[in-house]
Protein backbone atom coordinates (compact mmCIF):
# COMPACT_ATOMS: atom_id res chain seq x y z
CA UNK A 1 0.00 0.00 0.00
CA UNK A 2 1.28 3.42 -0.58
CA UNK A 3 1.55 6.41 1.47
CA UNK A 4 -0.94 8.50 1.41
CA UNK A 5 -0.33 12.36 -0.13
CA UNK A 6 -1.82 15.46 1.48
CA UNK A 7 -2.96 18.37 0.38
CA UNK A 8 0.04 19.56 1.84
CA UNK A 9 2.84 18.95 3.78
CA UNK A 10 4.50 21.29 6.03
CA UNK A 11 7.69 23.12 5.60
CA UNK A 12 10.29 22.11 8.19
CA UNK A 13 14.57 23.13 8.25
CA UNK A 14 16.96 20.78 8.35
CA UNK A 15 16.48 19.73 12.12
CA UNK A 16 20.41 21.06 12.99
CA UNK A 17 19.85 23.77 11.89
CA UNK A 18 16.60 24.46 14.17
CA UNK A 19 18.75 23.37 17.05
CA UNK A 20 21.48 25.57 16.31
CA UNK A 21 18.76 27.94 16.18
CA UNK A 22 16.92 27.02 19.97
CA UNK A 23 20.22 26.80 21.44
CA UNK A 24 20.61 30.05 23.13
CA UNK A 25 17.24 29.70 24.75
CA UNK A 26 19.02 27.24 26.71
CA UNK A 27 21.40 30.25 28.33
CA UNK A 28 18.75 33.44 28.29
CA UNK A 29 15.80 31.30 29.26
CA UNK A 30 14.29 34.06 26.92
CA UNK A 31 10.93 32.11 25.77
CA UNK A 32 8.28 34.51 24.82
CA UNK A 33 7.71 38.25 25.01
CA UNK A 34 9.40 40.07 22.20
CA UNK A 35 12.78 38.33 22.75
CA UNK A 36 15.89 38.20 20.41
CA UNK A 37 14.32 35.60 17.81
CA UNK A 38 10.94 37.77 17.64
CA UNK A 39 12.27 40.97 17.02
CA UNK A 40 14.94 39.78 14.50
CA UNK A 41 12.40 37.82 12.10
CA UNK A 42 10.03 40.91 12.51
CA UNK A 43 13.14 42.70 10.89
CA UNK A 44 13.44 40.01 8.26
CA UNK A 45 10.16 40.26 7.37
CA UNK A 46 10.22 44.24 6.88
CA UNK A 47 13.11 43.02 4.28
CA UNK A 48 11.56 39.92 2.66
CA UNK A 49 8.43 41.36 2.06
CA UNK A 50 9.21 44.50 0.87
CA UNK A 51 7.22 46.81 3.27
CA UNK A 52 7.94 49.62 6.00
CA UNK A 53 5.89 47.66 8.75
CA UNK A 54 5.28 44.61 10.24
CA UNK A 55 3.90 43.56 13.68
CA UNK A 56 3.99 39.53 14.24
CA UNK A 57 1.60 38.19 16.40
CA UNK A 58 0.30 34.60 17.65
CA UNK A 59 -1.57 33.63 14.23
CA UNK A 60 -2.86 34.71 10.90
CA UNK A 61 -6.59 34.88 12.48
CA UNK A 62 -6.06 37.05 15.75
CA UNK A 63 -4.11 39.55 12.95
CA UNK A 64 -7.20 39.93 11.66
CA UNK A 65 -9.48 40.54 14.63
CA UNK A 66 -7.06 42.61 16.40
CA UNK A 67 -6.43 44.75 12.88
CA UNK A 68 -10.52 45.36 12.65
CA UNK A 69 -10.27 45.54 16.24
CA UNK A 70 -7.05 48.55 16.22
CA UNK A 71 -8.66 50.29 13.42
CA UNK A 72 -11.86 51.28 16.27
CA UNK A 73 -14.00 49.55 13.33
CA UNK A 74 -18.02 50.06 13.62
CA UNK A 75 -21.09 48.80 11.18
CA UNK A 76 -20.43 46.76 8.07
CA UNK A 77 -17.57 45.42 6.30
CA UNK A 78 -17.65 44.29 2.74
CA UNK A 79 -15.65 41.06 2.31
CA UNK A 80 -16.02 37.87 0.12
CA UNK A 81 -17.80 34.49 1.16
CA UNK A 82 -15.05 32.36 -0.76
CA UNK A 83 -12.34 32.04 1.77
CA UNK A 84 -11.05 29.86 5.16
CA UNK A 85 -13.99 30.61 8.04
CA UNK A 86 -11.44 33.01 10.23
CA UNK A 87 -11.90 35.80 7.79
CA UNK A 88 -15.97 35.94 8.46
CA UNK A 89 -15.53 35.16 12.03
CA UNK A 90 -12.86 37.58 12.80
CA UNK A 91 -15.55 40.33 11.82
CA UNK A 92 -18.17 38.25 13.32
CA UNK A 93 -16.46 38.32 16.32
CA UNK A 94 -15.34 41.84 16.52
CA UNK A 95 -18.42 43.32 16.76
CA UNK A 96 -19.04 44.03 13.26
CA UNK A 97 -21.69 42.98 10.27
CA UNK A 98 -20.05 40.82 7.09
CA UNK A 99 -22.17 41.65 3.51
CA UNK A 100 -21.19 39.68 1.05
CA UNK A 101 -19.71 41.00 -2.07
CA UNK A 102 -19.17 38.04 -5.26
CA UNK A 103 -16.31 36.94 -6.24
CA UNK A 104 -14.81 37.37 -10.25
CA UNK A 105 -15.04 33.71 -12.05
CA UNK A 106 -11.58 34.20 -13.15
CA UNK A 107 -9.34 34.70 -10.24
CA UNK A 108 -12.10 34.30 -7.38
CA UNK A 109 -11.03 37.19 -5.59
CA UNK A 110 -13.86 40.14 -4.68
CA UNK A 111 -15.75 41.70 -7.77
CA UNK A 112 -15.24 45.40 -7.53
CA UNK A 113 -17.73 45.91 -10.09
CA UNK A 114 -20.55 45.08 -7.44
CA UNK A 115 -19.13 47.17 -4.58
CA UNK A 116 -20.97 49.97 -5.35
CA UNK A 117 -24.21 47.93 -5.14
CA UNK A 118 -23.49 47.03 -1.41
CA UNK A 119 -22.21 50.45 -0.02
CA UNK A 120 -24.47 51.81 2.98
CA UNK A 121 -24.17 54.61 5.26
CA UNK A 122 -23.14 51.63 7.90
CA UNK A 123 -19.84 50.51 5.62
CA UNK A 124 -16.98 50.76 7.31
CA UNK A 125 -14.26 48.97 5.43
CA UNK A 126 -13.96 46.30 2.68
CA UNK A 127 -11.75 43.30 3.89
CA UNK A 128 -10.75 41.24 0.59
CA UNK A 129 -8.87 38.24 0.34
CA UNK A 130 -5.83 37.21 -2.19
CA UNK A 131 -7.74 33.66 -2.59
CA UNK A 132 -4.68 30.95 -3.67
CA UNK A 133 -2.58 33.61 -4.13
CA UNK A 134 -4.25 35.76 -6.50
CA UNK A 135 -3.67 39.18 -5.90
CA UNK A 136 -7.03 40.73 -5.88
CA UNK A 137 -7.76 44.03 -8.10
CA UNK A 138 -5.74 46.41 -6.05
CA UNK A 139 -6.42 49.21 -8.14
CA UNK A 140 -10.57 49.47 -8.59
CA UNK A 141 -10.49 48.25 -5.03
CA UNK A 142 -8.73 50.91 -3.31
CA UNK A 143 -10.13 53.41 -5.89
CA UNK A 144 -13.38 52.76 -4.22
CA UNK A 145 -12.21 52.70 -0.95
CA UNK A 146 -10.47 56.34 -1.50
CA UNK A 147 -13.87 57.47 -3.01
CA UNK A 148 -15.76 56.70 0.27
CA UNK A 149 -13.53 56.90 3.06
CA UNK A 150 -13.67 52.97 3.65
CA UNK A 151 -10.12 51.42 5.42
CA UNK A 152 -9.01 47.89 3.24
CA UNK A 153 -7.53 45.37 4.84
CA UNK A 154 -6.66 42.51 3.00
CA UNK A 155 -6.70 38.96 3.78
CA UNK A 156 -3.18 38.18 2.42
CA UNK A 157 -2.84 34.73 4.29
CA UNK A 158 -2.08 33.24 0.45
CA UNK A 159 0.43 35.93 -0.41
CA UNK A 160 3.16 35.33 1.82
CA UNK A 161 6.00 36.83 -0.35
CA UNK A 162 4.46 37.66 -3.59
CA UNK A 163 4.93 41.01 -5.45
CA UNK A 164 2.53 43.28 -7.90
CA UNK A 165 4.29 45.21 -10.40
CA UNK A 166 7.73 44.71 -8.33
CA UNK A 167 5.91 45.95 -4.98
CA UNK A 168 5.43 43.85 -1.93
CA UNK A 169 1.41 43.19 -1.65
CA UNK A 170 1.58 43.86 1.62
CA UNK A 171 2.12 47.50 0.69
CA UNK A 172 -1.45 47.74 -0.35
CA UNK A 173 -4.32 49.65 1.23
CA UNK A 174 -4.26 50.07 5.06
CA UNK A 175 -3.16 46.91 6.62
CA UNK A 176 -2.56 43.27 5.10
CA UNK A 177 -2.64 40.49 7.70
CA UNK A 178 -0.50 36.90 6.90
CA UNK A 179 -0.91 33.66 8.26
CA UNK A 180 2.41 31.71 9.06
CA UNK A 181 0.18 28.51 9.92
CA UNK A 182 2.06 24.96 9.45
CA UNK A 183 -0.02 24.31 6.40
CA UNK A 184 1.37 27.89 4.45
CA UNK A 185 4.11 28.38 1.99
CA UNK A 186 5.73 29.97 4.99
CA UNK A 187 5.29 28.52 8.66
CA UNK A 188 6.63 29.45 12.00
CA UNK A 189 4.24 26.30 13.55
CA UNK A 190 2.10 29.09 14.65
CA UNK A 191 2.45 32.42 13.44
CA UNK A 192 1.13 35.51 11.84
CA UNK A 193 2.25 39.30 11.34
CA UNK A 194 0.30 42.23 10.61
CA UNK A 195 2.14 45.06 7.91
CA UNK A 196 0.58 48.13 8.55
CA UNK A 197 0.46 51.42 6.93
CA UNK A 198 -0.71 53.80 10.02
CA UNK A 199 1.95 54.33 12.91
CA UNK A 200 -1.15 54.23 15.04
CA UNK A 201 -2.52 51.20 14.37
CA UNK A 202 0.64 49.41 14.95
CA UNK A 203 0.39 50.56 18.41
CA UNK A 204 -3.04 49.46 18.86
CA UNK A 205 -2.08 46.24 18.00
CA UNK A 206 1.11 46.00 19.99
CA UNK A 207 -1.33 46.94 22.66
CA UNK A 208 -4.10 44.12 21.74
CA UNK A 209 -1.10 41.60 21.65
CA UNK A 210 0.38 42.16 25.04
CA UNK A 211 -2.47 43.23 27.28
CA UNK A 212 -2.03 47.18 26.95
CA UNK A 213 1.04 47.08 29.22
CA UNK A 214 3.46 49.95 28.71
CA UNK A 215 5.73 49.43 31.76
CA UNK A 216 6.27 47.88 34.75
CA UNK A 217 3.50 50.02 36.34
CA UNK A 218 2.11 51.07 33.18
CA UNK A 219 -1.11 49.55 31.39
CA UNK A 220 -2.54 52.15 29.46
CA UNK A 221 -5.12 49.97 27.14
CA UNK A 222 -7.27 47.00 27.08
CA UNK A 223 -5.39 44.68 25.71
CA UNK A 224 -5.85 40.73 24.57
CA UNK A 225 -2.41 38.10 24.92
CA UNK A 226 -1.43 37.32 20.89
CA UNK A 227 2.78 37.35 21.28
CA UNK A 228 4.41 35.17 18.93
CA UNK A 229 7.20 32.90 21.26
CA UNK A 230 11.12 32.30 20.66
CA UNK A 231 10.21 28.77 19.32
CA UNK A 232 8.18 30.07 16.68
CA UNK A 233 10.35 33.11 15.83
CA UNK A 234 13.36 30.34 15.48
CA UNK A 235 11.15 28.32 13.26
CA UNK A 236 10.51 31.36 11.12
CA UNK A 237 14.01 32.36 11.03
CA UNK A 238 14.69 28.94 9.66
CA UNK A 239 12.25 28.45 7.42
CA UNK A 240 12.64 32.38 5.98
CA UNK A 241 16.27 30.98 4.88
CA UNK A 242 14.82 28.51 2.50
CA UNK A 243 11.55 29.87 1.56
CA UNK A 244 13.24 30.42 -2.34
CA UNK A 245 14.17 26.54 -2.24
CA UNK A 246 10.67 26.15 -1.41
CA UNK A 247 8.69 28.41 -3.45
CA UNK A 248 11.03 27.19 -6.41
CA UNK A 249 10.19 23.84 -5.61
CA UNK A 250 6.37 24.40 -5.53
CA UNK A 251 6.53 26.04 -8.94
CA UNK A 252 7.75 22.78 -10.59
CA UNK A 253 4.58 20.87 -8.79
CA UNK A 254 3.07 23.71 -10.20
CA UNK A 255 4.17 23.78 -13.83
CA UNK A 256 3.65 20.14 -14.13
CA UNK A 257 0.22 20.17 -13.67
CA UNK A 258 -0.11 22.61 -15.97
CA UNK A 259 1.44 20.58 -18.28
CA UNK A 260 -0.47 17.81 -18.06
CA UNK A 261 -4.01 19.21 -17.52
CA UNK A 262 -4.19 22.05 -20.26
CA UNK A 263 -6.14 22.07 -22.65
CA UNK A 264 -8.61 19.41 -21.22
CA UNK A 265 -12.39 20.44 -21.91
CA UNK A 266 -14.07 21.66 -18.79
CA UNK A 267 -11.23 22.10 -16.44
CA UNK A 268 -10.82 25.43 -15.63
CA UNK A 269 -6.82 26.09 -14.61
CA UNK A 270 -5.69 29.27 -12.47
CA UNK A 271 -3.81 31.83 -14.25
CA UNK A 272 -0.69 34.03 -12.78
CA UNK A 273 -0.84 37.23 -14.50
CA UNK A 274 2.39 38.78 -15.81
CA UNK A 275 2.52 41.82 -12.74
CA UNK A 276 2.33 39.02 -10.29
CA UNK A 277 5.23 37.51 -8.45
CA UNK A 278 3.84 33.91 -7.14
CA UNK A 279 4.81 31.92 -4.34
CA UNK A 280 2.84 28.80 -5.69
CA UNK A 281 0.76 28.19 -2.15
CA UNK A 282 -2.46 26.30 -4.16
CA UNK A 283 -2.81 24.35 -7.16
CA UNK A 284 -7.17 24.71 -7.36
CA UNK A 285 -9.24 22.80 -10.62
CA UNK A 286 -12.57 24.27 -11.35
CA UNK A 287 -14.44 21.42 -12.88
CA UNK A 288 -17.55 22.05 -14.85
CA UNK A 289 -19.62 19.12 -14.99
CA UNK A 290 -21.33 20.04 -18.08
CA UNK A 291 -18.29 19.96 -20.22
CA UNK A 292 -15.82 17.49 -18.26
CA UNK A 293 -18.33 14.90 -17.97
CA UNK A 294 -17.91 14.48 -14.22
CA UNK A 295 -18.81 16.53 -11.15
CA UNK A 296 -16.45 17.42 -8.19
CA UNK A 297 -17.22 14.98 -5.71
CA UNK A 298 -17.18 12.21 -7.72
CA UNK A 299 -13.33 13.59 -8.77
CA UNK A 300 -12.79 14.07 -5.31
CA UNK A 301 -13.81 10.32 -4.56
CA UNK A 302 -11.68 8.70 -7.22
CA UNK A 303 -8.76 10.79 -5.99
CA UNK A 304 -9.54 9.80 -2.62
CA UNK A 305 -9.76 6.15 -3.17
CA UNK A 306 -6.48 6.24 -4.56
CA UNK A 307 -4.90 7.60 -1.19
CA UNK A 308 -4.92 11.26 -2.75
CA UNK A 309 -6.15 13.72 -0.55
CA UNK A 310 -7.20 16.76 -2.59
CA UNK A 311 -8.95 19.26 -0.99
CA UNK A 312 -12.93 20.75 -1.24
CA UNK A 313 -10.97 24.28 -0.86
CA UNK A 314 -12.73 26.49 -0.12
CA UNK A 315 -16.38 24.65 0.51
CA UNK A 316 -18.87 25.26 2.27
CA UNK A 317 -18.80 29.06 0.95
CA UNK A 318 -18.59 30.68 4.60
CA UNK A 319 -22.49 32.58 4.39
CA UNK A 320 -23.28 28.66 3.84
CA UNK A 321 -21.73 27.79 7.35
CA UNK A 322 -24.28 26.20 9.72
CA UNK A 323 -23.14 28.80 12.18
CA UNK A 324 -24.21 31.35 10.22
CA UNK A 325 -27.53 29.49 9.38
CA UNK A 326 -30.46 31.88 8.53
CA UNK A 327 -28.37 35.03 8.64
CA UNK A 328 -26.95 35.26 5.25
CA UNK A 329 -28.00 33.61 2.09
CA UNK A 330 -25.78 31.85 0.07
CA UNK A 331 -28.05 32.09 -3.42
CA UNK A 332 -26.85 36.12 -2.82
CA UNK A 333 -23.36 35.45 -4.06
CA UNK A 334 -24.16 32.74 -6.74
CA UNK A 335 -20.47 32.66 -8.20
CA UNK A 336 -19.05 32.43 -5.02
CA UNK A 337 -21.89 29.25 -4.62
CA UNK A 338 -20.88 27.58 -7.91
CA UNK A 339 -16.80 27.85 -7.66
CA UNK A 340 -17.34 26.29 -4.00
CA UNK A 341 -19.38 23.53 -5.26
CA UNK A 342 -16.71 22.96 -8.40
CA UNK A 343 -13.21 23.49 -7.05
CA UNK A 344 -10.52 21.33 -6.00
CA UNK A 345 -6.95 21.90 -4.91
CA UNK A 346 -4.54 19.45 -5.49
CA UNK A 347 -1.94 18.79 -3.40
CA UNK A 348 0.95 20.81 -3.76
CA UNK A 349 4.41 20.69 -1.20
CA UNK A 350 8.01 20.91 -1.92
CA UNK A 351 8.94 17.62 -2.04
CA UNK A 352 5.76 16.23 -3.62
CA UNK A 353 7.93 14.20 -6.25
CA UNK A 354 6.45 15.02 -10.28
CA UNK A 355 5.87 11.25 -10.88
CA UNK A 356 3.51 11.41 -8.08
CA UNK A 357 2.10 14.99 -10.52
CA UNK A 358 1.56 12.74 -13.50
CA UNK A 359 0.08 9.97 -11.42
CA UNK A 360 -2.50 12.23 -10.04
CA UNK A 361 -3.11 13.54 -13.07
CA UNK A 362 -4.02 10.34 -14.63
CA UNK A 363 -6.28 9.72 -12.36
CA UNK A 364 -8.52 12.73 -13.19
CA UNK A 365 -8.09 12.16 -16.98
CA UNK A 366 -9.39 8.70 -16.15
CA UNK A 367 -12.65 10.89 -14.65
CA UNK A 368 -13.28 12.66 -18.54
CA UNK A 369 -15.40 9.51 -19.57
CA UNK A 370 -17.15 9.49 -16.27
C1 LIG B 1 -4.90 30.22 7.13
C2 LIG B 1 -5.84 31.33 6.86
C3 LIG B 1 -6.26 32.22 7.86
C4 LIG B 1 -5.98 32.02 9.34
O1 LIG B 1 -4.67 31.89 9.67
P1 LIG B 1 -4.22 31.06 10.99
O2 LIG B 1 -2.77 31.35 11.08
O3 LIG B 1 -4.53 29.62 10.74
O4 LIG B 1 -4.98 31.60 12.14
C5 LIG B 1 -7.05 33.30 7.49
N1 LIG B 1 -7.45 33.48 6.23
C6 LIG B 1 -7.10 32.64 5.24
C7 LIG B 1 -7.56 32.92 3.85
C8 LIG B 1 -6.30 31.54 5.52
O5 LIG B 1 -5.99 30.67 4.55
Amino acid sequence: MKSKIMVTRASMPPMEEYMEEIKSMWDSHWLTNMGPKHNLLQKELVRYLKTDNVELVVNGHMAIEMTLQAMGLRGEVITTPFTFASTTHAIVRSGLMPVFCDINPDDYTIDPDRLASLLTSKTCAILPVHVYGNICNIEAIDDFAKRHGLKVIYDAAHTFGETYKGRGVACFGDASCFSFHATKVFNSIEGGCVCYRDDEVGERIYDLKDFGIHGPEEVSAIGANAKMNEFCAAMGLCNLRHIEEYISARKKVCVRYDENLEGIKGLKLNRIPKEVKSNYAYYPVVFDKKSFGTDRDQVFEKLYENGIMARKYFYPATNDFTCYKGRFDNNDTPVARYISESVLTLPVYPELELKEVDRICSIIKECVCG
